[in-house]
């Protein structure tokens, strides 16, 4: 039996929610390394495999240690349920192939990460669900895109890199007066920052691979809504498709879920510091981070997030020349595009995360050749200034 802590705050609900004792008395949560289960006897199998009595076969369906990451996680999102899946594209892929069928019209964020507009453009549309793309922040845009068939709208929020900030609750009244479901992927904030059903979501989607591990260890995912939606339908995709997460990844990330409110503070008090300060050098011709008060949403992130999260997008002087020299002059922070861990990392994204899209659409979406991103890890935020300053020093 898990105990309930649906009562209690945030942070106990977090290291709390979900655990399973088992008769050795075990403090820290167990890990079940096993892809099936036993039976007392042929009824006993039987009632199992009929339904009538619950509890596990195989851990293609449950695994404890999976359920113990599903429930904390549902716990903290305030969802009813939650499905784990061996990673964030799995966690998007299960969604869609379990809410929605031929014939059926997606409307996205232009903003998402650059492989889900690849599962949207090159194989759900092979599956007849057709996606748009729209303005995230433009209300108008996501009115005009929708048509009779349009099943689901989909965003980050805040996007990546440019810190765009959607409002959730007029999309949220959009979805609901055109029927559709409003998904949102929630990787950024994750729900020690930004809880989205609160707001109108119906479903929530995450890499788990970035802030909720936190630590760059796991890839993984999740999704989370209401029992029918989710606890049913994503669900029996999943049993039955199979790309589940192995335990040792859901006891990496229920761990992760211990500390993430903790670390979602520290990244986002470093990432204000870190853009307040850029914003201040002479080199830096712009930077775009919610938090800051310059920022053209910073009221509707307030309302909505209770942090602005680890993610900094800035304009160098000197074009791309510019920013690969500062890169180049770090001696430490980590070139790379990973984000969401405890070390600071460094990307330019025209020439990786967004290098495969023309030029015309990425200046659309703001990366220009100046634009670098750095996602704030919990080292010394005075360290990682040094060695940024070190790039500054030569533009
Ligand atoms: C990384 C990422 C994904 C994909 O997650 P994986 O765990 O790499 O499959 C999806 N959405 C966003 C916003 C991401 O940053």
């Amino acid at each position: 039996m898990t105990q309930s802590f649906d009562d209690k705050g945030f942070a106990t609900r977090g290291v709390r929610a979900g655990q399973i004792r088992t008769p050795e008395g075990e403090h820290s949560e167990p890990i079940f390394p096993t892809s099936s289960y036993v039976f007392d006897s042929a009824e006993h199998a039987a009632a199992r495999f009929s339904g009538e009595e619950p509890g596990n076969i195989y851990s293609r369906f449950t695994n404890p240690t999976v359920r113990t990451f599903e429930q904390r996680l549902a716990a903290l999102e305030g969802g009813e349920s939650a499905v784990a899946t061996s990673s964030g594209m799995s966690a998007i892929l299960s969604t869609f192939m379990a809410l929605l069928a031929a014939g059926d019209h997606v409307v996205s964020s232009q903003s998402v990460f650059g492989t889900t507009r690849v599962l949207f453009d090159k194989y759900l549309s092979k599956f007849g669900i057709e996606t748009d793309y729209v303005d995230l922040t433009n209300i108008e845009d996501w009115k005009r895109a929708i048509k009779p068939n349009t099943k689901a709208l989909f965003l980050e929020t805040p996007s990546n890199p440019m810190n765009e900030i959607a409002d959730l609750a007029a999309l949220s009244a959009l979805a609901k007066a055109n029927d559709c479901l409003l998904i949102v992927d929630n990787c950024f904030c994750t729900p020690a920052l930004q809880q989205p059903l609160a707001l109108g979501a119906d479903i929530v989607v995450h890499s788990a691979t970035k802030y909720i591990d936190g630590q760059g260890r796991c890839v993984g995912g999740a999704v989370v809504g209401d029992a029918k939606l989710v606890g049913q339908e994503v669900y029996g995709f999943l049993r039955t498709a199979g790309p589940t997460m192995s335990p040792f990844n859901a006891w990496t990330f229920l761990k992760g879920l211990e500390t993430l409110e903790l670390r979602m503070n520290a990244h986002s008090a470093s990432a204000l510091a870190l853009a307040t300060w850029l914003e201040q050098q002479p080199q830096v011709t712009k930077v775009f981070y919610a938090g800051l008060p310059s920022h053209p949403q910073h009221e509707l992130a307030k309302k909505q997030q209770s942090a602005f999260s680890g993610l900094i997008a800035f304009e160098v002087k000197g074009g791309k020349e510019g920013a690969w020299k500062l890169v180049n002059a770090t001696e430490w922070l980590s070139i790379t595009a990973n984000l969401g861990d405890t070390k600071t990392s460094i990307t330019h994204p025209a020439t990786t995360t967004h290098g495969r899209i023309s030029p015309e659409a990425r200046l659309a979406s703001g990366i220009s050749d100046g634009l670098l991103r750095i996602s704030v890890g919990l080292e010394n935020v005075e360290d990682i200034q040094a060695d940024l300053q070190r790039g500054l020093d030569l533009l």
